[in-house]
């Protein structure tokens, strides 16, 4: 099959989170069932900079926004393929700086949505399948039915829409529409209006063949009020053609016998490695040496959704326990400062890195002992499914993929990979930390066992990648 994908974030040259990994991981396992895959994203300033690799294919198009025509250009690398307005993507943030969303996010939006379908075009490339991802390529599913369907190269294709985050929907004024180059008329409940404003994510939702979202778990979440965010009708309308397939991770990437960020690599053979990597841990965190406790690590976006409010809830009960804590992350200032307080008044305790830092991100995942994901709500997750495969024991929230992907540890059975908490709160939370910290103190040969378990465990992109492959056939067929 030809395959286009559209994503805002691709890993390497560009990621705010599990998105990047995903596209990219999908795209390359896709590649290697032996399809033809194209994944477009923006030129983003990070990428240009640092890579005189991604070459100009000297192609060029115009996009029209309303009165004013925008130029674009298309540059590549393998088979990542970029579109280049500098105007757009030549900035600081992917999508805002200092804590503020950019205000011409809509137009940079719609152009990229028009300018992969654009780039198809002029490409000549024959199309089977378009793939999009989260709101800032959703309204492709809509263009490709109506403003793109009379064009040879796409007039066969389907289109697939993931919703990565439910919650992030693209919500714009109503002016918007002067600028899309559509109708007036998709401005209504059953298109784009969402409580009187576009909605972008909406036009993937209602326009794309097929939908998925990136756990079955949360595919069911998002059709109940709670975590519907306010569209659990329309999935609901759209149910037979919602799936939940999950994300997978790339152990070329994410595996601590090859790991280059590692100071040292390990495997389940011989876990000293990770030993070693605990203690440089401790010291990148200036965290003193007080014996054998473990490390619970986090690496996460500073927002609610990550369960920021029951971790500083819990956070006197956490200093009283024999466990040290690091946390790396970037995102709301407000929970920066909380956390920085913590740091101070608990120094041996906690520590805190402020930033984006992947080579760091590594080394927690091989240096701690425990990982804590206590989400709200987690469509799918990543780092619990890094942390199985470094030996380091999720601790997480029952929501979403992490429900899906940790089953708790059953100390009779032995039978688990995890501890598992449902109620979101501080108790519940130190209910499980707590289970975990036993275990880890008094019974590591258990433990032990526990990692080289879940070091076995398989969360490649094997499987769902033959997922998509079927559903991408079976929508096709369907045509
Ligand atoms: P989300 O997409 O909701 O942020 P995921 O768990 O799906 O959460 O993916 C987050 C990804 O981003 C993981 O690969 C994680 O390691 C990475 N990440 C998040 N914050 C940072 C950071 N500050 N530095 C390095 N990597 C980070």
């Amino acid at each position: 099959m030809h395959i286009v994908m559209a994503s805002p974030e691709v890993t390497p040259y560009s990621k705010t989170g599990g998105l990047a990994d995903a596209t990219s991981a999908l795209a390359k396992e896709l590649a290697n069932l032996g399809h033809e895959v194209k994944i477009f994203s923006p030129l983003y300033l990070a990428a240009s900079e640092n890579n005189d690799e991604i070459e100009n294919t000297g192609l060029k198009f115009k996009v029209s926004l309303g009165r004013r025509d925008r130029e674009g250009e298309i540059w590549k690398k393998g088979n990542f393929y970029f579109i280049r307005n500098d105007h757009y993507f030549l900035r600081e943030g992917l999508y805002g700086a200092n804590d503020r969303e950019y205000e011409d996010n809509a137009e940079r939006f719609i152009f990229f949505s028009r300018a992969v379908l654009e780039a198809i075009k002029i490409m000549g490339v024959k199309t089977d399948i378009v793939h999009c991802h989260d709101w800032q390529s959703a309204l492709v599913p809509l263009y490709l039915k109506y403003v793109y369907s009379d064009c040879s190269e796409m007039k066969d294709a389907v289109s697939v829409f993931t919703i990565h985050n439910l919650a992030y929907q693209g919500l714009f004024p109503r002016e918007t529409m002067d600028i899309m180059g559509i109708s007036p008329d998709f401005f209504s409940i059953e298109a784009l209006e969402f409580y009187g404003k576009v909605s972008f994510i909406k036009g993937g939702l209602i326009f794309a063949d097929v939908l998925t979202t990136v756990s079955k778990k949360y595919s069911r979440e998002i059709q109940e009020k709670e975590m519907g965010c306010g569209l659990e009708g329309v999935l609901i309308k759209r149910k037979k053609d919602l799936y939940g397939i999950a994300n997978g991770i790339d152990y070329e990437e994410w595996n601590p016998a090859t790991d280059k960020y590692l100071p040292f690599n390990y495997d389940s053979g011989d876990l000293s490695g990770k030993k070693k990597c605990k203690d440089k841990l401790k010291k990148v965190f200036n965290l003193p040496d007080l014996g054998d406790l473990p490390i619970i690590g986090m690496i996460s976006r500073l927002d609610l959704q990550k369960g920021f409010e029951i971790i500083l809830k819990s956070e006197e009960k956490l200093a009283s326990l024999p466990l040290q804590m690091v946390f790396l992350g970037n995102g709301s200032e407000k929970i920066r400062c909380l956390l920085e307080k913590v740091a101070k008044r608990h120094p041996n305790k906690f520590a805190v890195f402020i930033g984006y830092n992947e080579p760091l991100a590594h080394l927690i995942e091989a240096g701690s002992d425990i990982y804590l994901m206590p989400s709200k709500y987690e469509p799918c997750g990543l780092n619990h499914l890094y942390s199985l495969k470094y030996g380091t024991i999720p601790v997480v929230r029952a929501t979403g993929g992490l429900d899906d992907a940790i089953v708790n540890f059953n100390r009779k059975s032995g039978r688990g990979n995890g501890f598992k908490f449902k109620t979101f709160s501080s108790r519940a939370l130190m209910a499980a930390l707590n289970g975990a910290l036993d275990l880890y103190m008094n019974n590591k040969g258990e433990w032990e066992r526990l990692q080289k378990a879940a070091m076995a465990e398989d969360h490649s992109w094997n499987d769902s990648a033959h997922k998509y492959e079927r559903l991408y056939k079976t929508t096709l067929e369907r045509k």
